[in-house]
């Protein structure tokens, strides 16, 4: 059955369980490329590494084939904002490189990504990533039942403003479950109490990309890799989180974690 991808669709906890499990492969895919993501080591061989985590978990890649990616993660170096395809570049220091990796277990997915730098990088740098990880658990501590998507767009975007960053609009986060991309559309800006009202059962990918220059993006020959107009470094961090009466849960994490409301950082 096809999923009209324009409804947005409600999770049972059975079906959170499975996008628990896609999550924590897309969990295990981060440590092990963090952990690789070293001065000469190939975006290829990052890309090897998740392979290989999915087949271990019994997981497919989201990535894989869709309208035809041909790799099994996204791997964006430095001024690449998203959807680089992993090539034999090799990492060098001072370089930083963020890795978008998709699971799928029994049809369920799970979608997260995260920047991280090889070596020693600048101070700047360094808070470009930060900040935009920052922005991140901003914007799930802001998906709640009965809150808007305008709420989580207002937190991740205030949270660049200070700093001067370009937040991308070009691209922004989605719905999440059967499908990786599913309605509804989650931006990484907005205003406060505007926007779909957020219900419990719902599946969202939140996943601010900060720029140091300009938020301006262009999609280079190959179709896929996108990267910043002026040339300027580009962070990206994306979790998946489902809406409970609990509370937002974090589900691409080794475990799911629920977050309270005193995790929330200063907007
Ligand atoms: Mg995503």
């Amino acid at each position: 059955m096809k999923t009209d991808a324009r409804v947005v669709t409600r999770k049972t906890p059975e079906d959170f369980a499975k996008m628990t499990v896609a999550g924590a492969c897309v969990a295990a895919i981060h440590a092990a490329t963090r952990e690789a993501a070293q001065p000469g080591t190939s975006l290829r061989e990052l890309d090897a590494i998740s392979a290989e985590i999915l087949r271990e978990r019994e997981c497919r890649s989201s990535f894989l084939g869709y309208h035809g990616f041909p790799a099994t993660i996204c791997a964006s170096p430095n001024e690449v904002i998203v959807h680089g395809i992993p090539s034999d570049y090799r990492l060098r220091e001072g370089d930083i490189i963020s890795i978008d990796a998709g699971a799928i277990y029994e049809g369920w997915h799970g979608d997260a990504a995260y920047t991280v730098a090889v070596g020693a990088v600048p101070d700047e740098v360094a808070k470009l990533l930060e900040v935009t990880e920052r922005a991140l658990w901003n914007g799930i501590a802001q998906s709640r039942h009965g809150k808007r998507l305008g709420d989580i767009g207002h937190a991740v975007e205030a949270t660049a403003r200070p700093h001067g960053y370009g937040v991308v609009r070009d691209y922004i986060g989605h719905g999440i479950g059967r499908q990786m991309h599913e309605a509804p559309n989650v931006p990484n800006y907005g205003t406060p109490g505007k926007g779909f009202k957020l219900k419990a059962g719902m599946a969202i990918a939140i996943e601010p990309m900060f720029n140091l220059g300009t938020q301006e993006s262009s999609v280079l020959e190959d179709g896929w890799t996108v990267v910043t107009q002026d040339g300027k470094l580009s962070a990206h961090f994306e979790h998946t989180v489902a809406i409970t009466t609990e509370g937002p849960k974090v589900l691409t994490l080794p475990e799911p974690k629920l977050v309270d409301e005193l995790d929330q950082v200063d907007v």
